[in-house]
């Protein structure tokens, strides 16, 4: 702790120390109180201005060092100056001396809560900045809650000190004049309990939740304004209406039918959206043949000599269809029939905010009015505009499946999680694959650890990584179809035959009636915590919403969009994000869940790293597979984990056992002490758990055990 604040801190505990020491409170209790009124009054009478300041400076102290006695120094207060002089001297000394209180814990504890709760203090803080002067002028309002403990945990958090005051002073106001007042009829208290009555506290709460009530009224009001102009209908066809079938769509109807509302799931392109046609399930699809002819590339090292694969790689691209294929009836209109939903083939667009507008597949037009609407309308590959592409023609992840012939040189440009697990993939079937990335490394949201093994494979596997390369233009050179980046100032020429473009997703955003409706939509549709729209009854959810792109979070906010839109106004509940994990399907894979180092360090949230390599790990060698890493990262001498980054075979499957723990707030020393199977990968789970249980061993204590066996064996 720095000087300044260690002294500080000495002379607090001093001045509180003294004050007990010396039994100072004992003098403010009541009969001590009405005992000197006499003598206190005779000295006011003689001195009026420094009665008031002794008064004052005392009352400060007295509140700014959060000491007990402040409802004693309120009546004596107003049994020494009256009603209107002891209100206005008490108003000022207990604002000023509470604001004390809150920036001295401010000063004191801030930056150490900070580093250790450093995610739910941001949450908290949020809310202060949303609400907090709302909630305080509650607090200070009804006199039920303590009044040191409200400046001090206050202090604690973003509040500005400005707003404390002044809401801390008007707040108070009410409570003030009771207890100034009942100072000046001293002589009729009998106890400090009496001078609140249960009438008196009524009033009270009701005076302190007003502000509460009068915002949602505002809220209402101002939610109300944006429907102005639009006529709601008196009945709808509806209760819901999903536009778009993807893993946020299909999960919104589901969510509706088993709750027994009348809904209508729109589609225009095919069921089951990205991830089953074009996303997750192809992808993953591609990946496991490509995997298959690793292994094989790899024989050697698993005691065959020579393993040969005769592949056509059109029939691999069949595989992968028929993958889709068999997957489809989980999420087919037939299916989502049977559990009630009114599934349309056809194209949707918001025509009021209670009305949707259906183009049919089979021509027809069908309008629909529904009481809420779920936008799940997804992304698309972004392309950026670089001069020459469509000359040069390119293919997507909407595209590339289409593919039946292997691209002899493929120019992958994008390094993250969709142009890695291509690229990869693709290099496997023996395309000359070069990756092309702006950014310094693969992968770059995730720590530099994870980056570099990536990179290592892709290397030794034959693919070409040109990190930091910005491309530029495409042209045709010498009948060749060239990139040119910009490298360190100077340009690099990149021949292709073939290229994909990964270099992210954009939601949809267009045509649909968003910018009708004026629905704002920056990257992504604008929502709110409880993923409402500009207006209220229309949610967005999935890709189209962000801030996340997997099939998962859109599954989860899909939850919310669904419960939010049809229970609204009796249930209403914020999307939480506490727990994402996310993987990325390469080899070795990649999956976390929560914060990692960079992130972490980005945030200012302190943080122990505990790493466990997985080339010691007995499967994993077994396997053939020893390397990666499970590196967790806890609070700093606590085994609550912030995050966690797994590197290696199967780790999407592996992290599983964090999430849970994440998500119900298991700490380290239970991962620990939860029997693994031997041998498995998940065995490193436990392991990375044992390094954080070394680290922080009990060594004084381990000392004394040592000399109590020393001492045993005599
Ligand atoms: C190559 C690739 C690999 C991926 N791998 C993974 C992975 O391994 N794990 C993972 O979690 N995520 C993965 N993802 C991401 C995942 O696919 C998406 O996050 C997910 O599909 C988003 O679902 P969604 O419902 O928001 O959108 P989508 O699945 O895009 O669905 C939106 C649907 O809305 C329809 N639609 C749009 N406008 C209208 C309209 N006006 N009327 C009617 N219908 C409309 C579209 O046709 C589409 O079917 C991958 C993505 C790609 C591209």
């Amino acid at each position: 702790m720095p000087i300044k604040k260690t002294a500080l801190l000495l002379s607090l505990v001093l001045a509180v120390g003294l004050f007990f020491a010396f039994d100072l409170g004992q003098n403010l209790n009541l009969q001590t109180l009405k005992s000197h009124q006499q003598s206190i009054e005779t000295f006011r009478a003689a001195n009026p201005g420094a009665a008031a300041l002794v008064y004052f400076v005392a009352y400060v102290l007295v509140t700014a060092l959060s000491l007990p006695g402040a409802t004693l120094l309120t009546l004596a207060g107003g049994a020494v100056f009256g009603l209107w002089w002891g209100l206005l001297i008490i108003s000022f000394a207990s604002t000023i001396g509470a604001t004390l209180a809150f920036l001295i814990a401010r000063y004191l504890l801030r930056d150490w809560v900070a580093a250790r709760f450093g995610e739910r203090l941001k949450a908290i803080d949020e809310g202060i900045a949303r609400e907090g002067a709302f909630y305080l002028f509650t607090l200070r309002l009804v006199p039920l809650f303590p009044f040191f403990l409200i400046n001090l945990l206050l202090g604690l958090t973003a509040m500005k000190a400005r707003t404390f005051y002044w809401v801390s002073q008007i707040g108070m106001l009410a409570g003030t004049v009771v207890y100034v007042n009942a100072g000046t009829q001293l002589g009729k208290i009998e106890s400090l309990a009496g001078i609140v009555s249960p009438a008196l506290l009524g009033s009270f709460v009701l005076l302190g939740i007003f502000p509460l009530v009068a915002r949602k009224v505002v809220e209402r009001i101002r939610a109300n304004k944006v429907y102005a102009g639009w006529k709601r209908p008196r009945r709808f066809d509806r209760n819901l209406v999903v536009i778009g079938a993807g893993s946020a769509g299909l999960v919104t109807a589901y969510i509706a039918a088993a709750v027994r509302a009348r809904v209508t799931l729109v589609e225009k392109h095919r069921m089951g959206g990205d991830c089953l046609n074009t996303g997750c399930v192809p992808s993953k699809a591609l990946i496991r043949s490509a995997r298959l002819l690793s292994h094989m590339a790899r024989s050697t090292e698993f005691g065959i000599a020579s393993a040969r694969a005769d592949f056509d790689f059109a029939e691999v691209m069949e595989r992968v269809q028929a993958v889709i294929r068999t997957i489809e009836p989980h999420d087919s209109a037939a299916r989502y029939t049977a559990l009630g939903v009114d599934v349309v083939e056809g194209s949707a667009k918001i025509v009021s905010p209670w009305e949707v507008e259906i183009a049919r597949r089979d021509g027809d037009r069908q309008r629909l009015t529904t009481r809420a609407i779920v936008i799940a309308a997804g992304a698309r590959p972004f392309v950026p505009p670089i001069p020459g592409i469509e000359a040069v023609g390119y293919l997507t992840s909407d595209t590339v499946w289409d593919l039946r012939e292997l691209p002899r040189r493929l120019l992958v440009l994008g390094g993250g999680p969709i142009g890695c697990e291509l690229a990869q993939a693709f290099a496997r079937f023996g395309a000359q694959v070069t990756l092309v990335e702006m950014a310094p490394r693969l992968l770059v949201r995730e720590d530099e650890d994870v980056s570099a093994i990536v990179e290592q494979r892709f290397a030794t596997e034959g693919i070409r990584l040109l990190t930091a390369h910005r491309a530029k233009q495409f042209v045709i050179e010498n009948g060749e179809k060239t990139l040119i980046a910009e490298h360190q100032g100077g340009e690099a020429h990149i021949g292709f035959d073939t290229v994909l473009v990964a270099v992210g997703r954009a939601a949809n955003l267009t045509g649909y009636g968003l910018e009708e409706l004026g629905i704002p939509a920056g990257k992504t549709v604008e929502t709110n915590e409880f993923l409402q729209t500009r207006f209220p009854n229309i949610y967005a959810a999935g890709d189209v919403a962000g801030p996340y792109q997997f099939t998962h979070t859109a599954a989860h906010q899909a939850w919310y969009a669904a419960v939010n839109a049809l229970f609204d106004p009796f249930k209403k509940l914020k999307a939480d994000y506490a727990v994402i994990p996310a993987a990325t399907f390469v080899d070795p894979e990649v999956a976390r869940v929560g914060l990692n180092e960079q992130e972490a360090r980005a945030q200012g949230i302190a943080f122990e790293t505990s790493t466990y390599r997985i080339d010691d790990l007995d499967r994993a060698i077994a396997d053939g597979e020893a390397h990666g890493f499970v590196k967790v990262l806890t609070i700093p001498g606590k085994d609550r984990i912030l995050g966690v980054t797994i590197v290696g075979e199967h780790a999407a499957d592996l992290i599983a056992e964090f999430v849970l723990a994440m998500k119900h707030g298991i700490g380290l020393n239970k991962v620990l002490g939860t029997i693994h199977i031997y041998p498995t990968l998940a065995e490193a789970n436990k392991y990375a758990a044992g390094v954080w249980k070394k680290a922080h061993a009990p060594e004084r204590l381990l000392r004394w055990v040592g000399r109590f066996h020393a001492w045993r064996r005599g």
